[in-house]
C-alpha cells in the first residue's frame, strides 16, 4: 500500500509546530497529531523572556499561538488524535494506529515533549488540583493575597516563582539543596525581589489539608530540623519527565528514557526522527526545541529524498 503521508510529526510543541512550518514549505504532505492543544509545555508559561525577536519578551501562550498560526498558515494540518501504536517497527512505511484511524507514513518526527514530574510524597495524590498545581500561569491567580510555596531550584522554580510574586502575598521556594541549578540573572532577581522567601536545603514530606493545601511540613535536610509552613497552594517545578512510553522497545532510549538521536536528530530506526524537549539533549529551550523542529524536518525531507 501506499503511504497516505511523507511525514507524521507526533506533538505540537514548539518543535513539532516548526518541524510542520519546515515540512509544509519544502511541499512535503505532512499531518500534525496532538493529544491535547497545541503548544505544549511552552505554552504554559507564564512569559518568555530568552525567545530572540521579542525584546520586550512575549507570553509563552502567545508565542505558541503565533507558531501554530503560522504553520497552519503554511498548510500543516492538525489533527487531534492520540497515537496507539506504530507498526512495523523497523522500516518504512509506518503504519500508525490512532484514537481518531490509521495512517500510512513514510517518514515520522516525534516531538511528544515532557511532562512535570511530581514529588511522590503523603497528601500530593488527594491535594492535587485542590492547591497543588505545576502550572502557575493556569492557577496563579487564584491565590491573590495568599501565601504559596514553589518546589524546586531550576529555571522553571525561580521564573514560575517570580510569576506568581504578581498575586500571592508571599512565595516559599523550597529547594533541597543550598545551590540552585537556575541561571544566575533569575536567582538574583528572586533574590532582589521581597515577596520571594528561601527555604534552602529543605524537602517537603507531607502535604496537608483537609479537602484544599492548608500548609506543607517540611525538614531541613542537614540539620534534620522540622518545621511547618502555612500555604494555600503548592507549585511543583522538580523537573521533566519524557513522553517516552509509548516508543519503548521501539526507539533507543537513554537511561532517564530520552530518545537518542544521531547529528541528523535520527532515532535508532531509519525514517522516525526526534526533535525538542523529548530527545537526549544538553538544553530544553523553546528555541532548541524550535532549531530541532526545523533539523528534524529537513532530516526527514533528505531521507524521503533518499528512498526515491
Ligand atoms: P530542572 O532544571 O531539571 O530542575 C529541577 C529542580 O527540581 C532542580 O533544582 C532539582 O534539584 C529539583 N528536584 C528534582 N527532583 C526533586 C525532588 N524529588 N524533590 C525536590 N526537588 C527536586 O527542571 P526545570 O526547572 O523544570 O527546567 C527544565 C528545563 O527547562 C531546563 O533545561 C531549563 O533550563 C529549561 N527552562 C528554561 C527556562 C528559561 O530559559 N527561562 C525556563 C524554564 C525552564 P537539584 O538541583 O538538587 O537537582
Amino acid at each position: 500500500m501506499e503511504p497516505t503521508h511523507d511525514i507524521v510529526i507526533i506533538g505540537a510543541g514548539a518543535a513539532g509546530l516548526t518541524a510542520g512550518i519546515y515540512a509544509c514549505r519544502s511541499n512535503l504532505y505532512t499531518m500534525l497529531l496532538e493529544k491535547f492543544m497545541p503548544g505544549g509545555q511552552a505554552a504554559l508559561t507564564a512569559f518568555v523572556e530568552n525567545f530572540p525577536g521579542f525584546p520586550e519578551g512575549i507570553s509563552g501562550f502567545e508565542l505558541m499561538e503565533n507558531m501554530r498560526k503560522q504553520a497552519t498558515g503554511f498548510g500543516l494540518e492538525i489533527v487531534t488524535a492520540e497515537v496507539m501504536c506504530i507498526e512495523p517497527h523497523e522500516r518504512a512505511p509506518f503504519r500508525i494506529c490512532t484514537s481518531n484511524g490509521e495512517l500510512l507514513t513514510s517518514s515520522i518526527i516525534v516531538c511528544t515533549g515532557v511532562r512535570p514530574r511530581r514529588l511522590e510524597v503523603p497528601g500530593e495524590r488527594e491535594l492535587f488540583g485542590r492547591g497543588i498545581s505545576t502550572c502557575a500561569t493556569c492557577d496563579g491567580a487564584f491565590y491573590r493575597g495568599m501565601e504559596v510555596a514553589v518546589v524546586g531550584g531550576g529555571d522553571s522554580a525561580l521564573d514560575e516563582g517570580l510569576y506568581l510574586t504578581r498575586f500571592a502575598s508571599a512565595v516559599h521556594i523550597i529547594h533541597r539543596r543550598d545551590r540552585f541549578r537556575a541561571i544566575h540573572a533569575l536567582v538574583r532577581k528572586a533574590e532582589e525581589n521581597p515577596k520571594i522567601r528561601f527555604h534552602l536545603d529543605t524537602v517537603v514530606t507531607t502535604v496537608n489539608g483537609a479537602g484544599a493545601v492548608e500548609s506543607v511540613s517540611l525538614q531541613n535536610v542537614k540539620t534534620g530540623e522540622q518545621s511547618v509552613l502555612p500555604v494555600a497552594g503548592m507549585f511543583l517545578y522538580i523537573g521533566l519527565i519524557p513522553n517516552t512510553e509509548m516508543f519503548r522497545g521501539l526507539l533507543a532510549l537513554n537511561d532517564r528514557g530520552f530518545i537518542t538521536v544521531d547529528r541528523n536528530l535520527m532515532t535508532s530506526v531509519p525514517g522516525i526522527f526526534a526533535a525538542g524537549d523529548v530527545r537526549d539533549t544538553p538544553l530544553r529551550q523553546i528555541i532548541t526545541a524550535a532549531s530541532d523542529g526545523a533539523l528534524a524536518a529537513y532530516s526527514a525531507g533528505k531521507y524521503l529524498e533518499s528512498l526515491e
